[in-house]
């Protein structure tokens, strides 16, 4: 089939979408598209152009890696992340996919190969960074060539007003120019409106369809806990349940990145840092690492990341407030990529708050960019502090429909927090924000306040006479902790502002109102032990929570000895576990347990390609164990406990459908 850019609606034919659909099972061994894919991937199929918005872990990338398998011609694909291109051609070809890439990583020896390879039609895929296509040369070897389709990854990156923002991207609006002939696919997972118009305007895609995936992500468990000792609250957090699995901790300094991955490593978890601080070895590094290595913690500033496909990261941990939700969003996202339980956790506190609001004053950028990054971070602070489902308060913000009866998989749902009528309290924090106000001069932020209320005769409170105010000490009925709760929340809603590099607490325009008694204030109760913790993490040995989730106990030796074998192939090839096979892939081996070659190719993620490579390896080790644990086999004998289906009803592959 030729290309036929610009038509944007093509019936497809359904042999097309048989052969969709055989691509997915031959060459990736999954059993069924999720969500959009198969809608976009037959659309590209049949030369329309395409902007797919997709959360993270959506799945985007089959998206333009199956119609790059199908039509003619070498698929193109524009991505900004250099550093992975390595592993992301490396997994392919584990797949018995053709395919390379061309970046400033290269010699010239090892680029004329690439490019030969290319103008032989011997590639499906091509991987590109966006500033290549800047060049003539290049622009001449791809008009040598046969393309199948252009892959425009990361596509917010063409966003000026976004958080990616990169200049080459503009030149990508090009393409439709050269290659009119030639389907474009522009993906990303950064979701509002705003950028969506704009990576189809300055891509130059008027004649596209329009892909919006469901962005919820129901295997991942998003709490929020207050911020007390947030590295020991983190380290018991991991010990409780996430012993030995891999993650990502979220740091807003360089400093506290370092101190962080030092106080981890001190305690028994191996963690590395990584921020734009460091050189760029250490970076490659430390990612490398991540990528390759069985449980690593990263612990890092934003700057880390992005296009990390690692499928098994157990958990993303904030330890500092992010700026945005789509910033949470995009970060918490790469947790269980693989579909597993995975967990978003953060903690947050009454100086996040004051923190970041003082950040946007004195920041750089006029008036109209604080209002902005104010409105972000007013967003973010309504999700923490919301008493209802943070997952329908996420979807909500991302224009989608969440469940009103909530999602049951968030701390909210899963323990609902209390609330309780705060007016009076709001009423003494505000009243006394009113007379430090008069004390000429003087700045005085939260910790103040609290110190007055509580009746503590400190030396700064008797330095200033506020221990003579009226409102000294009367506010004995809650706890220090419970005061900050209540001016974090007066700060969230609105109620008090922050001014100045100190920090000092002011009254807004909606105070009065309150101090009137003219409005109410409900407040959430702080939790006074950590939120819900799952009850299969009760069980808290030191396996890995992949392990652990959902495997009968008896099968783990199973899992656990393929995965001991993954490691040996991986550290033959060199090559991350992953690309062997994923966490999940080895859950539903170990399940199972298959008997022969065929049985194993109905395994999801056991391609044509992988079946040929390891299915007498996968077998052996299953065989050296001497069967499935003797109480797992069914009294029929057929399958293992929780086995999908006995093995005589699996359905049997043609031989040469796998060999
Ligand atoms: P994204 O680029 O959208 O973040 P990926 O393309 O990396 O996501 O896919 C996320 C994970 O889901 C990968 O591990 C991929 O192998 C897996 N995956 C994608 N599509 C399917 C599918 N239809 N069935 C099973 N697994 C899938
Ligand atoms: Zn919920």
């Amino acid at each position: 089939m030729s290309g036929t850019g610009g038509v944007t609606e093509m019936p497809v034919m359904d042999s097309e979408a048989s052969e969709v659909l055989a691509t997915l099972h031959r060459v990736f061994g999954y059993e069924a598209f999720r969500g959009e894919q198969e809608a976009v991937i037959e659309h590209v199929v049949a030369g329309g152009d395409a902007v797919v918005l997709m959360p993270t872990g959506g799945g985007k990338s089959l998206c333009y890696q199956i119609p790059a398998l199908i039509r003619p011609g070498t698929g193109v694909v524009v991505s900004p992340l250099i550093a992975l291109m390595q592993d992301q051609v490396d997994a392919l070809r584990a797949l018995g996919v053709r395919a390379g890439f061309v970046n400033s990583t290269q010699d010239f020896d090892e680029r004329r190969v690439v490019e030969a390879e290319f103008l032989a039609g011997e590639l499906d895929l091509l991987y590109l960074a966006p500033e290549r296509l800047r060049l003539e040369s290049t622009l001449d070897l791809l008009s040598r060539g046969k393309i199948s389709v252009f892959a425009i990854d990361e596509a917010h990156c063409v966003s000026q007003w976004g958080h990616d923002f990169r200049p080459d991207y503009l030149a990508l609006s090009l393409l439709g120019e050269h290659w009119p002939d030639v389907p474009r696919i522009a993906l990303t997972a950064t979701a509002t409106r705003a950028t969506h118009q704009e990576i189809t305007q300055r891509l130059n895609m008027p004649q596209a369809r329009h892909f919006v995936a469901s962005f919820d992500r129901p295997n991942i468990q998003y709490r929020i806990v207050p911020k007390a000792d947030p590295r020991k609250q983190l380290l018991t957090f991991l010990g409780q349940e996430h012993p030995g699995d891999a993650g990502i901790v979220y740091c807003l300094s360089r400093n506290s990145v370092e101190k962080t991955a030092e106080f981890l490593s001190r305690n028994g978890i191996e963690a590395v840092p990584y921020h734009a601080g460091l050189d760029a070895g250490t970076r490659a590094a430390h990612q490398s690492r991540f990528l390759r290595e069985d449980g690593l913690v990263v612990v890092a500033t934003i700057a880390f990341g992005m296009g990390i496909d690692k499928p098994d990261v157990r958990f993303v941990a904030h330890l500092d407030l992010p700026k945005s939700v789509e910033g949470y969003y995009q970060e918490t996202g790469r947790a269980g990529r693989d579909g597993l339980p995975s967990t978003a956790w953060m903690a947050y506190g009454l100086n996040d708050v004051i923190q970041q609001r003082k950040l946007i004053q004195s920041g750089e950028g006029d008036e109209a960019f604080r209002r902005r990054a104010q409105a972000h971070l007013d967003a973010m602070l309504a999700l923490c502090e919301t008493a209802r489902c943070r997952r329908g308060q996420l979807l909500a913000y991302f224009g989608q429909d969440p469940d009103p009866a909530g999602c049951g998989n968030c701390d909210t749902c899963l323990t609902p927090p209390e609330t309780w009528d705060g007016t009076v309290a709001a009423q003494k924090v505000l009243s006394t924000v009113v007379r430090l106000k008069r004390e000429r001069g003087q700045k005085f932020g939260a910790g103040q306040i609290i110190d007055i209320l509580l009746g503590k005769r400190t030396g700064k409170v008797i330095q200033f006479d506020h221990d003579q105010l009226s409102v000294f000490g009367i506010g004995e009925e809650l706890t220090e902790g419970e005061w900050r709760g209540v001016v974090r929340q007066l700060l969230a809603q609105g109620l008090l502002a922050v001014e100045g590099e100190y920090g000092t607490l002011v009254l807004t325009d909606s105070s009065a109102s309150v101090l009137r008694r003219e409005r109410e204030v409900p407040l959430r109760k702080e939790p006074g032990k950590p939120a819900a913790v799952r009850a299969s993490t009760a069980r808290a040995d030191r396996k890995p929570k992949a392990a652990a989730a959902e495997l009968p106990e008896e099968l783990l030796p199973a899992f656990e000895a393929l995965r001991a074998w993954r490691a040996e192939q991986a550290r033959e090839q060199g090559v991350p576990a992953y690309v062997i096979f994923h966490d999940a892939t080895l859950r539903e081996i170990v399940m199972l347990w298959p008997v022969s070659v065929p049985q194993l190719g109905t395994v999801g993620g056991v391609g044509e390609k992988k079946l040929a490579t390891y299915g007498d390896g996968v077998l052996a080790v299953l065989e050296s164990l001497g069967g499935p644990p003797g109480a797992a086999v069914a009294d029929d004998g057929t399958a293992g406990p929780g086995g999908p289906e006995p093995a005589e009803d699996l359905p049997e592959p043609e031989p040469d459908d796998w060999m």
